[in-house]
């Protein structure tokens, strides 16, 4: 399986969780199903143009210059940075995350290939993918030759004998540091070109699924397709998956709007948990609306899930031997059947996570009715919890962070401290104060409850 990966010039944002939350669930449910996957999701660290297609500033070069980085300097940064967020979002790593730049060789090669074979021509020492040549260009999107041309609304290169003609490499003009020699001189890789090559190189001519967002079905997927069939000769891909994006608060996210948001940002007021969890509570094929209102819903819905989690692990802490009662195996077994007729139907998650929450409203009957429940039956149902809400799902985790810990070690010794402050603040009527405090707290994660009876404190993230 093939997924398209980041091109880290700046730290992630919610569409990325959203798109490889979706792909690890995939991954893992494969593999929870027996499939031995080997999971390649690229690092692109060159070539990746402004305006997505031939013309622009390569994305890296650009925010290195701003920066005054060297380019690789900056590509490290932001790989580790991307890889810092999925891990907190509880991916599973791709077995391989290859680099565009690491793979030059392997990229000229297929550009050597597709010249001689007369479906890519150089121009100027740039070469172009003559989409002439290769009769089943748009297959993938639905667009026509035709419509590609008229609706074709780049600036005319001269350099190109078609208009949707696209760079396979492109001459790296003087000044641009980014380059490498090739047979057609000092240039660098299209962004397209790097799929191709290193899905080639790690899972052969013939993919079994390739993945990425809808927003690159055109041209990037399009191009991908024309260079790899028409060097092999041979289908490039059997399944495609496409992700849908991300809104926030009903519009389109974006830097220009001033609603973009980045992991970094997210996590400090939501759990990682809970941006996974809501993420996988919507469709991968459909779009998901980041706000607040829904942020906090899915995280009291979680809370409820992991509570049942919680109680269930405690009363096995303790339970007495005693074996499972038929009509509990009966229902496990018929929840199993649901959650993987879900997942079946085209990774339906959110109906998956239907089933825990059915399973867990059964568990807060068993054990609150003050029946004693053998050990057995409280590791059957955990097994469920740990399987299919766990492994598959990755929203339940193998061991709770322990709160106890927490309230009676140093944390809790400080917290204690600024509470007692706090009410002394609130008893002087220094009310402007003491929100102050509350509202410092809350920026770093911590929630305060004022009650009756005194103030309790609560972690967010
Ligand atoms: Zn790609």
């Amino acid at each position: 399986m093939y997924v398209c990966g980041p091109t880290v010039y700046d730290h992630p944002h919610i569409g990325h969780a959203k798109s490889y939350v979706s792909f690890d669930v995939i991954v893992r449910y494969l593999r929870y199903l027996g499939y031995k996957v080997r999971y390649v999701q690229n690092i692109t660290d060159v070539g990746h143009l402004t305006d997505n297609a031939d013309a622009g500033e390569d994305k890296i070069l650009k925010r290195a210059q701003r920066d005054r980085l060297e380019p690789a300097e900056l590509v490290e940064i932001y790989t580790r940075s991307y890889f810092e967020d999925m891990d907190a979002l509880n991916n599973v790593r791709p077995d391989i995350s290859p680099r565009a730049t690491a793979h030059i060789p392997e990229q000229i090669e297929l550009v050597e290939k597709l010249v001689s074979e007369g479906f890519a021509y150089a121009s100027k020492g740039s070469v172009y993918f003559d989409v002439q040549k290769y009769k089943e260009y748009g297959k993938l999107s639905g667009r026509k030759q035709e419509e590609l041309e008229a609706g074709a609304r780049v600036e005319i290169n001269p350099e190109k004998r078609n208009p949707s003609d696209f760079a396979l490499w492109k001459k790296a003009e003087a000044g641009h540091i980014m380059r490498w020699r090739s047979p057609w001189g000092d240039g660098f890789p299209g962004w397209h070109l790097e799929c191709s090559a290193m899905s080639m190189k790690y899972l052969g001519q013939t993919l079994d699924i390739h993945g990425g967002g809808l927003e690159n079905i055109f041209p990037h997927h399009e191009c991908e397709i024309a260079q790899s069939e028409a060097a092999n000769k041979q289908a490039f891909v059997r399944y495609w998956i496409h992700n849908n994006m991300v809104t926030v608060n009903g519009q389109k996210m974006g830097k220009s709007l001033g609603n973009f948001v980045t992991l970094k940002d997210a996590f400090k007021k939501y759990h990682p948990t809970t941006i996974r969890f809501f993420i996988l509570t919507t469709h991968y094929r459909s779009p998901l609306d980041f706000s607040n209102e829904a942020l906090d819903a899915a995280d009291k819905g979680l809370e409820r899930l992991h509570n049942a989690v919680k109680l269930l692990r405690e009363r096995l802490n303790n339970a007495k031997d005693g074996e499972t009662p038929p009509h509990i195996l009966e229902k496990l077994a018929h929840y199993k059947k649901v959650f993987l007729e879900a997942m079946d139907e085209d990774f339906n998650t959110s109906g998956a996570i239907a089933v825990l929450f059915d399973l867990s409203k059964d568990v807060n009957s068993l054990l609150s009715d003050g029946h004693e429940v053998g050990r057995k039956c409280l590791e059957d149902i955990d097994t469920f919890y740990r399987q299919l809400g766990g492994d598959v799902l990755g929203i339940i985790p193998k061991a709770f962070e322990s709160r106890q810990k927490e309230e009676s070690g140093a944390l809790g010794n400080v917290m204690n401290v600024i509470i007692d402050t706090r009410t002394e603040l609130r008893k002087a009527k220094q009310w402007q104060l003491s929100d102050f405090i509350r509202n410092k707290l809350l920026e770093i994660g911590f929630v305060l409850d004022d009650r009756p009876e005194g103030t309790t404190w609560k972690k967010t993230k």
